[in-house]
């Protein structure tokens, strides 16, 4: 892309978000990058053909590379780019990963199992001893953290160390920190994946991923893998994105403002057993969190007192918040999370996940206070 890549190296990451991904500075060029719809290119130049490359990507994947401090690629969703990096492990690969991640990753993961392509030791990746335990013998390690839904951290640092020492590849889906809060290429880690659809897009109306590596041969095998899976962007989304990551930190700094006053409240309410939210320093995990991230998230869980029946009656009685899944947006979302049968075993049937948008705080506390109440009415 256009401007200067150490330039915008050198600028703060608030900067950063607003600066990067954008055409030349030549008289006449447009400010931001056009949605580039077509098919094909005219011959002699480097893309070719519209499932190879496209500028509306282009520019997209070059500000998110600010972000992660790697090369990137992007896929039309976190699970294609998933799939991506799957899609390079070899036969019989021994995979080190959460007992309880994302839900698609779990799937993906018990297929690999079931149709005997891997094996995979299902550890709680926040629990070091057992990550470094799994270590030998295994030869790769896909690390969620923070971990979608229960916010268990890994030791990043540590864990990735270790493994790329015993010679594993090792990816982090980086969706709930997003580059803002941790890069975990500069710990180590091979590949650094984003649900684009969360964080960095932010309003909810497009689903995107992407993959970052600070390895070229990996880069050009996960192109490849892209180029010809034919699992591709699409323009316009790609645009919609970058137009959402224009306000990525302040929407972050809001979001989780909101989510650290409201888990200190929810910590005291009556109808709640407990808060998971690693920015509470009574968190099992705040320590460690405030070691090497650079802020906490916007997500937190709650377990509802009452079991599932108050849990799906709060969900349900909220006005301002939205009764949904996803997470990232500007708007406040919440939902007990067993309500999907792939639910892992070990999250509680009870817990709810609250994904913190940018509203006033007394609006969302008023609104989640009251349909908290309502379950013990
Ligand atoms: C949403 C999500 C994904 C999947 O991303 P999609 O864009 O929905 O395909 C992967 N990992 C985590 C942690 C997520 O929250």
């Amino acid at each position: 892309m256009g401007n200067d890549f150490e330039f915008i190296k050198s600028l703060s990451e608030e900067s950063i978000v607003v600066a990067a991904g954008r055409p030349e500075r030549t008289p006449d060029a447009a400010l931001n990058t056009p949605i580039e719809l077509t098919s094909t290119y005219q011959a002699g130049g480097t893309i070719g053909y519209g499932r190879f490359g496209n500028q509306s990507w282009a520019a997209l994947e070059s500000a998110i590379e600010f972000l992660e401090a790697g090369q990137t690629l992007l896929f039309p969703s976190g699970m294609s780019a998933i799939n991506a990096i799957f899609k390079l492990l070899p036969l019989d690969s021994v995979i080190i990963a959460s007992k309880n991640g994302y839900t698609g990753t779990m799937n993906i993961l018990r297929e690999l199992e079931s149709s005997s392509r891997a094996r995979v030791r299902y550890i709680d990746v926040s629990n070091t001893d057992e990550f470094l335990a799994a270590i030998p013998g295994a030869s790769f390690a896909w690390i969620e953290s923070p971990t979608n839904p229960a916010l268990e951290v890994a030791d990043l640092p540590t864990v990735i160390a270790v493994a790329k020492k015993a010679g594993l590849l090792v990816g982090v889906d980086n969706t709930f920190a997003t580059g803002l809060i941790q890069k975990p290429l500069n710990f180590g880690a091979d590949f650094s994946m984003n649900s684009v659809t969360k964080f960095i897009s932010g309003h909810s109306d497009v689903l995107m991923g992407s993959v970052s590596t600070k390895d070229e041969a990996l880069y050009l095998k996960l192109q490849d893998v892209r180029k010809f899976g034919g699992a591709i962007p699409g323009p316009f989304e790609s645009w919609l994105a970058l137009r959402g990551m224009r306000t990525l930190s302040l929407r972050l700094a809001k979001a989780q403002e909101n989510a650290m006053e409201l888990a200190k409240r929810l910590s005291d309410h009556p109808n709640v057993d407990r808060v998971r939210y690693p920015g509470l320093t009574s968190d099992p995990h705040h320590k460690r969190a405030a070691s090497f991230m650079k802020g906490f998230g916007a997500i937190l869980s709650i377990d509802v007192k009452g079991g599932v029946k108050a849990a799906d009656l709060a969900c349900q009685s909220s006005k301002l918040v939205t009764f949904a899944t996803s997470l990232g947006g500007v708007e406040t979302l919440w939902e007990r999370r067993h309500r999907w049968s792939s639910e892992s075993a070990t999250i509680p049937t009870n817990l709810v996940r609250i994904a913190v948008g940018i509203e006033d705080i007394e609006d969302l506390w008023a609104d989640i206070d009251q349909a908290l109440r309502t379950t013990s009415e």
